[in-house]
């Protein structure tokens, strides 16, 4: 579904991504995993074309989107939960989620998405009225996954869903991750939680220093010693 070759990344004059090769079969949960400013992020923001590629190619379904803009990467079913939600605070969670539904095919769909969410998160369909801004943590990450969801997406990359959660909640959150998985949306979560993402996903790469240290079945990943010693301290 996704593939990337040798893909170069960065802000302005910083380099950040060097040579990533990676790729996402459809209908599976990969994992990408590293320490604190080793590129994972960026490597999400290039994939959704919110910064560019300064070498390399992303090939999503057989196309090169390289050059697309963010909005037609969406439209085009590939759709990033960003790092630390980006709600609109002052706006109800009813408006925040219909914001995902931008795109004209989305929106033509709107009302039974809407009814997925809010099946998928009944919490969801109780604050319906109230501002995304008053929501507990763990209500917003809900948000930011049903905005995603609402753009009908078929690949969906997930950014540390799990900062700032208290442990019950991110459970009950990587539960849903499973339930969308096994519904056969393909998934790319990033973490900085290793053992968690390791357990959720069938295949995971390691990066460090914005290149791929290491990569193999998240099983085995969890079962290598310097990813037990560097990732997992034990
Ligand atoms: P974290 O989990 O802490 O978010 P990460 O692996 O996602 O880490 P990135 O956020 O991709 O890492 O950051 C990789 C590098 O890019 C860091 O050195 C960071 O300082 C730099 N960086 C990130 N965003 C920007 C930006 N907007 N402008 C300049 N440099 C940036």
């Amino acid at each position: 579904m996704l593939s990337i070759t040798d893909l170069s990344a960065g802000y302005g004059e910083v380099s950040v991504l060097h040579g990533v090769t990676l790729s996402v079969p459809a209908g599976r949960v990969i994992a990408l995993v590293g320490a604190n400013g080793a590129g994972k992020s960026t490597l999400l923001r290039t994939i959704s074309g919110q910064i560019r590629a300064t070498s390399g190619t992303i090939e999503y379904r057989g196309q090169v989107i390289n050059d697309l803009k963010p909005d037609k990467i969406v439209a085009a079913g590939l759709v990033q939960v960003p790092e630390g939600r980006r709600l609109f605070p002052s706006m109800t969670v009813l408006e925040n989620l219909l914001v995902g539904a931008s795109a004209p095919a989305a929106k033509l769909e709107c009302a039974a998405s809407l009814e997925k969410v809010f099946a998928m998160f009944p919490k969801l369909r109780e604050r319906r009225g109230q501002t995304a801004g008053t929501l507990s943590g763990g209500e917003q990450q809900m948000v930011a996954i049903g905005r995603a969801l609402m753009a009908k997406p078929e690949l969906l990359l997930i950014d540390e869903i799990s900062l700032g959660l208290a442990p019950v909640v991110v459970t009950e959150i990587f539960d849903k991750i499973a339930d969308l998985a096994s519904s056969g949306l393909t998934i790319v979560v990033v973490e900085q939680n290793t053992a968690l993402a390791l357990e959720a996903a069938s295949y995971a790469y390691v990066l460090e220093h914005g290149e791929i240290a290491l990569h193999g079945v998240a099983s085995d990943l969890a079962q290598d010693d310097r990813v037990r010693k560097a990732y997992l301290g034990i």
